[in-house]
């Protein structure tokens, strides 16, 4: 397993920071955990101690984020298509199960945090998470590194945004709400579909569509504005002119102030892993997904297109938008630039996390 040359680059780290290229971890700081409970069975989690936790994005000018924090490697939320499973093969570890099971662990990431916000060198810039993995996801609920994350940025009022599928985000709520009275907070919930059957197969570690909607309902009710996006679509299985009429309406009703669809990219790392995940579960569509993604990653303009002119008619049909229930409070979601996501280097590229500009 390697655990050198990542490329992140550190922010506020002084003239002690590593240079870029340089290790995150020491590699006599790693230790590897087991836990034996039914939530936990078959994960195995690799605690590092980090060296930087505040990292720029490569080629952040194209970026709608300069800068990032993932505590987590490894992501056990385990959706087929994710696109971030790419990032495991710097680390020598397995891009398909093994990007599910196997959880780097930034257990230093709080005290690393608050080292680097009150440096000089800081500038108090917006900070994005959820940008590469879940921060949410279920090793959260053992390691709780977010409310040490949240409660350093609330007091250095340092603004920052969240996208998850984690209904863990819910604990925090308290925190959130006190950051968004000192600083702007964004929030954005990742719900691609709401076909139960779909959900359990392609997202089998993640909560139900119903409950990630549940969670934005809740954080609407306690004032913090919260956008959906809708990722990924996807083709031939999510994008019937009635599923996304479902999913546009449960949006709406969840009171999310902004929908934002995208249709699955499918990267290398990603690309074999949901191939191979087609071929069990809806074998008659490898051909048409050959066709479809002959050019690369991405599904024509044309599909692009259609879906996200359908998505935001029915948008404006169910009325979501800052007139709507949830009404943005301090932060709203600005419609995306596609060409960001795509100039944003892969190991910053979440599965669906990559599309959300804080204005
Ligand atoms: S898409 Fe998001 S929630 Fe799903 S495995 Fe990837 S990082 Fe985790």
């Amino acid at each position: 397993m390697r655990w050198e040359n990542l490329t992140e680059k550190p922010a506020g780290g002084g003239d002690s920071a590593p240079p870029r290229d340089a290790a995150l971890f020491g590699t006599d700081a790693v230790t590897t955990r087991t836990f034996d409970t039914p939530e936990f069975r078959g994960i195995v989690f690799h605690e590092v101690r980090a060296r930087t936790i505040v990292n720029r994005v490569p080629g952040a000018s194209r970026m709608p984020f300069e800068w990032t924090i993932n505590p987590y490697r490894g992501c056990s939320h385990a959706c087929v298509y994710c696109f971030a499973r790419s990032t495991h093969s710097y680390l020598d570890l397995d891009t398909g199960h093994g990007f599910d099971s196997q959880i780097v662990v930034k257990v230093n990431a709080p005290e690393v945090l608050r080292r680097q916000l009150a440096s000089p060198r800081w500038h108090g810039e917006h900070i994005a998470m959820g940008t590469n993995v879940d921060c949410y996801q279920r090793a959260e609920g053992r390691y709780g590194l977010m409310p040490g994350i949240i409660g350093a940025l609330r007091d250095h009022a340092n603004p920052f945004s969240i996208l998850t599928k984690g209904t863990l985000i819910l604990r925090d709520l308290d925190l959130l709400v006190e950051a968004a009275e000192v600083t702007d907070v964004g929030l954005s919930v990742s719900v691609g579909f709401v076909d139960q059957e779909l959900w359990r197969t392609v997202e089998p570690g993640t909560p139900a569509p119903h409950r990630r909607l549940d969670v934005v309902r809740q954080l609407s009710e306690h004032g913090l504005g919260c956008g959906v996006l809708m990722a990924p679509v996807l083709p031939f299985l999510s994008d019937h002119p009635d599923q996304l009429r479902a999913t546009v309406r449960a949006i709406a009703a969840s009171g999310a102030t902004s929908v934002t669809p995208l249709v699955l990219h499918l990267r290398p790392g990603a690309r074999e892993w949901y191939t191979a995940w087609l071929g069990r579960h809806h074998p008659h569509l490898v051909r048409r997904y050959e066709r479809l993604y002959a050019a690369g990653a991405y599904a024509p303009k044309w599909y692009q297109r259609r879906v996200t002119r359908e998505v935001h008619e029915l948008a404006r049909e169910f009325g979501i938008g800052p007139s709507g229930p949830g009404g943005p409070r301090r932060i709203r979601m600005r419609e995306p630039e596609p060409e960001h996501a795509r100039a944003l280097p892969e190991q910053e590229r979440p599965p669906g996390h990559t599309q959300l500009t804080i204005l």
